[in-house]
C-alpha cells in the first residue's frame, strides 16, 4: 500500500503551509531512506522516544519531516551529539543521519570513535559519492575515475587517494553490533534496505548497542543524470566499489546492556557536589558582564571561576566561558562571566560592565570595549589604558598586596578582594569567601593565605579607591 508513513508529520511545512513535498530533487535517495526510517520508527512503537540528529548537507532539513524529537548537528558532529544524547537520556532511541561529506570527511573521527565505543545509537550513512548540497565536489567516497566539480578529469588515486570504504573500516572494530551496506536504487534493494533500517532500530529498542547502515543513494542532480540513469549508475558503478552486504550482525547474540551513563555530573566534575543553591529568578538583579584577562599562569581563569562559583552559591544564574592560547604559561588568557537574576542567554561578553586586566596586552585589547558607566580594574604597575568616555579607571596594586601578604602568586585573589570592597559583582561577601575556599579544597594550606590576601586587598580598596 502506498501511503504516508506515520512516523512523518502530516504536512511538511516550510515556507509554504501545508506542503506534502520534500525539498529533495526528483530521483534522490534521501526521500526513500526517510520513508524507511519513518515506517520503522512508527511500526516499532518508538516514535515518542526517538531523538533524530540531522547533519549538514542536503538532509539538513530532516526536522521538517520526522515526527519525533530532533536536534540539528554542526557539520560532521551528528555522531558526537548522538553519543551525548544517548548517555544523558539513556531511555531514548537515538538516530544519527549523516551524508558522506559529513560523516566520511570532517566527521569521520567522531563517527569512528562512537562506533569503537559501541555507543547506543543507530547511524544511517547516506553515500552518494560526493558533496551534494555544495554543488558536487569530491568527497572521501568519490570513486576512482568519477568526475566531480573538483576532479573534472576523474578521481586519480595518485593525487586524491582511494575511496573510503566506511563499512569495511568499521568492521575492523570490536564494538559495533550491526554493520550493513544497502542500496535504494530499485525496489528489490529498497526492500533489503527496509529490513536493515528495521534491524538497526530494533537493536536500539532492545538497548543492544551500535548499529551502522550505509545506503548507496542516487544523486541525479550532481551526477548530471535523469533519475532512471542515476539509479542504474548506483547499481552498475557504485556497487563495484561499494559491494552490498551485511558485514556483521550480532543482534541475536548480543544481550541488552544499559546505556553507559556519565560517571559524574557536571557539578561533581567541578567539585560543587550536592546541596548548592538553585538559581531563582530575581528581576531586581540586573545582568552584569565581566571580562577577566591577562597572561596564562596569572590565574585569570581561576579568578573568573571563583566569582562564577560565588554567584552560583548565591543562587544567581551564571555562566563562565574561558578563552586561552595554546601556551600553558605566558600566553593570552581571558574568561567571560555573566551573572544574572534570570537565565543567561549568551555566555559571551563583547561589551563588559567590568574589565579586570592583569597584563598590558589584555588592558589594551579590552579596555575600549567596556560599556560607559562600567569599570576597568587594572594592575597598578601597568600603563593606564584608554577607555570610552564615562568608564571608570581604577589602578589597583594587586601584585604588591599579594607579595606583601606573603603569597605573591595570589594577585588574582587580591583583585577579587578589591571587587568585593567596591561592590562590583553584587554578591554577598560570605559567598565569595566560600567560593574562594572551595577553589583551594585540594590545597588546604593555601586557604588561609588567600583569605589573608583577600582581606588586605579589601582594606586597601576601601581606603584608597
Ligand atoms: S543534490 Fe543530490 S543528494 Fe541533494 S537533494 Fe538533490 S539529488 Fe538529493
Amino acid at each position: 500500500m502506498i501511503k504516508r508513513a506515520t512516523g512523518f508529520y502530516d504536512t511538511f511545512d516550510r515556507r509554504e503551509k501545508g506542503t506534502r513535498a520534500t525539498h529533495y530533487c526528483p530521483g534522490c535517495g534521501h526521500g526513500i531512506i526517510h520513508k524507511l526510517i519513518a515506517e520503522a520508527m512508527a511500526e516499532l512503537g518508538i516514535q515518542d522516544r526517538t531523538v533524530f540528529v540531522s547533519p549538514v548537507g542536503c538532509a539538513a532539513f530532516c526536522f521538517y519531516y520526522f515526527d519525533c524529537g530532533h536536534i540539528a548537528g554542526p557539520h560532521g558532529r551528528a555522531s558526537a551529539l548522538a553519543t551525548g544524547i544517548s548517555r544523558v537520556l539513556p531511555d531514548r532511541v537515538v538516530i544519527s543521519y549523516q551524508g558522506d561529506g559529513d560523516l566520511g570527511a570532517i566527521g569521520f573521527n567522531n563517527a569512528f570513535q562512537a562506533a569503537n565505543r559501541g555507543d547506543h545509537f543507530a547511524c544511517f550513512f547516506v553515500n552518494n559519492s560526493l558533496y551534494a548540497m555544495t554543488g558536487g565536489q569530491m568527497a572521501p567516497t568519490t570513486m576512482l575515475g568519477q568526475r566531480t566539480t573538483t576532479t573534472p578529469f576523474g578521481r586519480d588515486a595518485s593525487k586524491e587517494g582511494y575511496p573510503l570504504l566506511v563499512c569495511e573500516l568499521l568492521d575492523r572494530l570490536q564494538a559495533p553490533v550491526y554493520i550493513e551496506r544497502v542500496s535504494v536504487a530499485d525496489t528489490k534493494r529498497i526492500n533489503k534496505a527496509r529490513k536493515a533500517v528495521r534491524k538497526a532500530l530494533e537493536i536500539q529498542k532492545d538497548g543492544k548497542g551500535y548499529a551502522f547502515v550505509e545506503f548507496l543513494s542516487p544523486c541525479p542532480t550532481n551526477w548530471r543524470m535523469d533519475p532512471v540513469a542515476a539509479a542504474r549508475y548506483t547499481i552498475e558503478e557504485m556497487e563495484r566499489t561499494f559491494p552490498l552486504g551485511c558485514f556483521r550482525d550480532r543482534s541475536e547474540q548480543e544481550a541488552p546492556s544499559p546505556n553507559p551513563v556519565p560517571q559524574a555530573t557536571i557539578a561533581e566534575l567541578f567539585g560543587e557536589g550536592e546541596g548548592g543553591e538553585v538559581a531563582k529568578v530575581d528581576p531586581s538583579f540586573g545582568e552584569r558582564g565581566f571580562k577577566f584577562s591577562g597572561f596564562g599562569g596569572q590565574g585569570v581563569l581561576s579568578l573568573g571561576l571563583v566569582m562564577a562559583r560565588a554567584a552560583g552559591h548565591a543562587g544567581r544564574f551564571v555562566s563562565w566561558l574561558p578563552s586561552y592560547g595554546p601556551e600553558q604559561r605566558g600566553g593570552y588568557a581571558s574568561c567571560s562571566v555573566v551573572i544574572s537574576g534570570k537565565e543567561v542567554g549568551s555566555p559571551t561578553v563583547d561589551r563588559p560592565d567590568v574589565l579586570v586586566a592583569m597584563s598590558q596586552p589584555a588592558a589594551e585589547r579590552y579596555a575600549g570595549t567596556v560599556l560607559p558607566g562600567g569599570t576597568v580594574l587594572y594592575e597598578a604597575s601597568l600603563p593606564c589604558p584608554k577607555v570610552e568616555e564615562g568608564v571608570r579607571l581604577l589602578a589597583f596594586p594587586a601584585m604588591r598586596i599579594a607579595a606583601e601578604n606573603g603569597t605573591p602568586k595570589a594577585a588574582n585573589t587580591a583583585l577579587l578582594g578589591a571587587m568585593s570592597a567596591l561592590g562590583l559583582h553584587g554578591l554577598p561577601e560570605e559567598r565569595v569567601l566560600e567560593a574562594l575556599d572551595d577553589s583551594f579544597s585540594s590545597k588546604p594550606h593555601l586557604v588561609e593565605r588567600n583569605r589573608k590576601v583577600y582581606r588586605a586587598a579589601c582594606d586597601w580598596a576601601r581606603d584608597n579607591l
